[in-house]
């Protein structure tokens, strides 16, 4: 059979078809247009206060706004149902310095380079003197700026972390939750300026200590475990269940004695009328590893129980409020989002992009041994981690967290994982500004005293 004869006027049929086209497209884009304004999120209101939360060492997934049985944390509850929750936010770095600094900085923790020096654990780098700090940017533009800190150990001038603080206090007694929230509440109620007020509260951190009744709110205490698992795993301790019940009794009791610090300061600004016009944010620095992984503790890998951190961003008269953020997300980019919401550009080098613009998320860090780590996220549960020895070797494993949250099972390269090992490398191969700043030096009975309460493997 002959093939059938072409049609009589092809072109004006392909001209009408495309002018049909034309006419489909702009039917389909002029309501879009006009839908992109009517959706379009308005302007944020403008903060009066900025307060930044740290609770130091708290993992997500130990908070009943990320699905915990326990009820350990009923004042990040209440924040939250004023506020925007990122379901999945991940801490730059496992341990405080990288960690406070990049959200000081914006700037990831090899960029801002306060980074532990291989072989020496309990120390690190100080900022590089060129990066600008929040309370700087913030202070500059007349904020006045107070720091309270329970981490004496690791926020510390040593790191640069007083820069731009008009106050900075670090004493011991602020490593006492109950203690840090009174001395804040009280310096709260003396204030007449615009702040921005950061504070880092110790607790859950090593050694697991809550005061009765605390320590025996959820079971089940074993006393002859002690309060430091990081200690118990380096004794030779196998974790079973019975000793890991013990410590997650015992962190749980800390998270408790944290929500309330979080809920003393939300009440003072609630009291003293800043509250409404506040942006809030309460977020951790890194998690802790509970037996997971054979391991406790946290600073020296990537798994998700040491970089999943709970992020909370309350906005002036409560914008957005009970609005759930499943997209990942680094905390990294609470820097931006502070100068964003009060119109500051971001400084030179600094990423820019919020916690509201999808953006890449990166973990580093340098373990004791220096070995340099890097985790990366793709879509969906795609997870790179990248260990490159002090020689130079890679070693590389892509997980996928949707089949695989325990990240016990690694698996093989396909296209997508491929591209994120790929967009990792890349990462990992742009130059890094030098920090030539030398670490401070360690006081070995400090060191000695660090290590048996767990603060450091
Ligand atoms: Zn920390």
């Amino acid at each position: 059979m002959e093939p059938s004869a072409a049609p009589e006027h092809p072109l004006p049929r392909t001209t009408g078809l495309r002018t049909l086209r034309r006419r489909v497209l702009l039917l389909l884009l002029v309501p879009l247009a006009l839908g992109a304004a009517w959706v379009e999120r308005p302007v944020p209101p403008v903060p009066g206060d900025v307060v930044l939360v740290v609770v130091d060492t708290l993992r997500a997934d130990h908070l009943p706004i990320a699905g915990y049985h326990r009820e350990t944390a009923p004042n990040v509850d209440r924040l939250a149902r004023d506020a925007v929750v990122y379901d999945r936010a991940t801490s730059p770095g496992t341990w405080t310095v990288a960690s406070h600094a990049s959200m000081f900085t914006g700037l990831w923790p090899s960029f801002h380079g306060a980074e532990r020096v291989p072989g020496k654990e309990t120390t690190a780098r100080p900022m590089r003197r060129e990066v600008r700090t929040l309370a700087e940017i913030l202070r500059a533009e007349g904020f006045h700026t107070a720091a309270f800190v329970g981490n004496n150990a690791f926020v510390a001038r040593a790191f640069g972390f007083d820069r731009g603080f008009e106050q900075f206090r670090n004493d011991d007694a602020l490593a006492f939750p109950p203690k840090l929230a009174e001395e804040v509440a009280q310096w709260i109620e003396r204030q007449t300026d615009r702040l921005f007020l950061f504070v880092n509260v110790l607790d859950p951190h090593e050694p697991y200590e809550p005061l009765p009744p605390l320590d025996t709110r959820f079971p089940t205490k074993q006393p002859d475990l002690g309060s430091s698992m990081t200690v118990a795993v380096d004794s030779g301790m196998p974790v079973e269940p019975r000793m890991q019940a013990h410590f997650v009794s015992q962190y749980d009791g800390e998270v408790v004695v944290a929500d309330r610090a979080v809920g003393a300061v939300v009440n003072t600004l609630v009291r003293t009328g800043r509250y409404d016009d506040a942006l809030v944010v309460v977020t951790s620095d890194h998690g802790e590893l509970l037996g997971e992984h054979g391991l406790a503790g946290h600073g020296q890998t990537p798994w998700e129980p040491e970089v999943h951190v709970p992020l909370v961003v309350k906005w002036p008269r409560q914008w957005r409020a009970g609005e759930r953020v499943r997209r990942r997300v680094s905390t990294r980019a609470i820097f931006d989002t502070i100068l964003a919401s009060l119109g500051i550009p971001p400084p030179s080098g600094v990423d820019g992009r919020g916690l509201d613009d999808p953006h890449r998320v990166w973990v580093e860090d340098v373990d004791s041994s220096g070995n340099r780590i890097l985790a990366g996220y793709g879509d969906g549960g795609a997870k790179v981690v990248d260990v490159t020895t002090p020689e130079g070797s890679v070693f590389s494993e892509l997980y996928d967290l949707d089949a695989s949250p325990g990240e016990l099972d690694h698996v093989e390269d396909d296209g997508a994982s491929g591209a994120l090992r790929f967009e990792a490398r890349a990462f990992a191969a742009l130059p890094r500004p030098a920090n030539e700043q030398a670490p401070p030096a360690i006081d070995p009975e400090r060191e000695s005293q660090l290590r048996a309460l767990g603060y450091v493997r």
